[in-house]
């Protein structure tokens, strides 16, 4: 077992993002026996939009920053998938976010395909007003493929509220009429929905919920390492604590802090808030984002960007359960490793669909122009994600897979009824 385990590690460490999504597509189309004909169809995107965005400099030269819009596949609906800021964006880690979307609505089960945005650019070079303009033109660029019947972006790496408010007001000044509808993650003042901030970290925390039971685990003074502290991170630490698991590291792109016993949460947000980092937080001890990894803890939830767990780290990670926050943190060797160790990992798919829920819910309310109460999003969200949970294991056990898997059974077998369903046009 562990040649074989190192001859696909070999194989499969030169992935790049891409490749890994289309191999982990691979994989499950065997294990389902998924028709030939849809397995080819949903293997590529349905279209591909790159834009190039020139922006207004606050010094008077123009820079031209480069964009995408890809959309995976919409047979289940409307595309549906964040924006990225970030100057790592390719054009293939936008593929990978767009097919994975399409997995993680069938997953939860709203009615949505697969689509992602991503802007090469490192927002923190840029001034607010900069970082309007480019937000703006990039709308401008990919509003032929976007709107609330179309595609609808959202939030992600290093894009807010705000730059979601630029983009509804950007769609809504070039069609001559408000359209709260086009994205989702806005404020709440233009259409937003309550519970939306911390969507993705509550989910997180349902399912892990969950997971804690099946595996018999106290959730009391449970030990949780989060790598990341933005969205999904800080929400993640602030929700888990306050159910009563102690966060004992935490970190950002600058570093992270650590307490075996547990550090005060509410301080290491306020340090935040006021430095920028959590580096150089008094309630801990520094620690890099490597060691956090394998850091001693019970969960650890990977919240910041791809392929953060391999081959190389898996065999040292002393987690019992890794909720995956973030998208794509795990590598495909590094998944068989930890399955053989008995580490029990709630795929992106499954762990941050509480986003994704929460913007449907977002958009549903925007569509009917009718709010509902945060109380009453928080109970719907709570029982998809505990379905989402469910159906998961079930497939899991049934083909003796792991989690990620079954997560991917249940998602692929419902984009392909839906594809076969339609039919191919002409
Ligand atoms: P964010 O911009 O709010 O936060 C990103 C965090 O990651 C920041 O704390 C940043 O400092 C940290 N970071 C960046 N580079 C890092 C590095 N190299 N090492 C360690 N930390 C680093 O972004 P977010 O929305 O919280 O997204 C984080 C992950 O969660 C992404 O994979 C995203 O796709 C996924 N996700 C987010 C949502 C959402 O609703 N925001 C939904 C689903 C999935």
């Amino acid at each position: 077992m562990a040649q074989r385990l190192l001859d696909r590690s070999a194989a499969q460490s030169s992935l790049n993002v891409w490749e890994m999504a289309q191999s982990q597509l691979d994989d499950v189309a065997t294990i389902i026996g998924l028709n030939q004909s849809v397995h080819a169809f949903l293997r590529e995107p349905k279209r591909i939009l790159t834009v190039s965005i020139p922006v207004r400099m606050d010094d008077g030269h123009f820079h031209i920053f480069e964009g995408y819009r890809v959309q995976h596949n919409m047979a289940r609906g409307p595309g549906k998938g964040g924006i990225r800021f970030h100057p790592d964006v390719t054009l293939d880690e936008v593929k990978a976010l767009a097919m994975w979307m399409t997995w993680k609505c069938a997953l939860m089960n709203i009615p949505f395909g697969g689509a992602k945005g991503g802007v090469i650019c490192d927002t923190k070079a840029l001034s607010a007003h900069e970082l309007e303009n480019l937000t703006r033109r990039y709308t401008s660029e990919i509003s032929i493929v976007i709107g609330p019947e179309k595609d609808i972006p959202a939030p992600d790496v290093y894009t807010t509220p705000q730059i979601m408010a630029w983009i509804m007001d950007t769609f809504s000044m070039q069609k001559g009429y408000s359209i709260p509808g086009v994205v989702t993650g806005k404020p709440i003042s233009i259409g937003g929905s309550l519970g939306r901030d911390r969507a993705t970290a509550r989910g997180c925390l349902y399912v892990l919920n969950e997971a804690m039971r099946e595996l018999g685990l106290e959730i009391a003074g449970a030990r949780v390492a989060i790598q990341g502290f933005g969205n999904a991170g800080l929400h993640s630490a602030e929700l888990m604590a306050a159910d009563g698991y102690s966060i004992v590291a935490v970190s950002d792109s600058h570093g992270g802090v650590c307490n075996p016993r547990g550090l005060d949460v509410k301080g290491a947000i306020a340090h935040k808030a006021e430095t920028g980092s959590v580096v150089g937080f008094r309630g801990g001890q520094r620690i890099d984002n490597r060691e956090l990894i394998e850091y001693p803890c019970d969960v650890l939830v990977p919240a910041a960007l791809e392929k953060v767990i391999t081959a190389e780290n898996a065999h040292r990670i002393q987690a019992k359960i890794i909720a995956e926050a973030a998208n794509g943190p795990t590598l495909p060797e590094a998944d068989d490793i930890l399955h053989e160790r008995g580490i029990m990992v709630l795929p992106d798919i499954l762990a941050n669909g509480g986003g994704v829920t929460v913007s449907y819910f977002e958009w549903v309310q925007d569509l009917q122009e009718n709010f509902w109460e945060e109380d009453e999003i928080n109970q719907r969200l709570r029982s998809k994600m505990v379905r989402a949970f469910k159906e998961t294991l079930a497939q899991a056990r049934r083909h003796n897979v792991n989690m990620r898997r079954g997560a991917y059974c249940v998602a692929i077998d419902r984009v392909a009824e839906a594809t076969i369903a339609r039919g191919l046009y002409p």
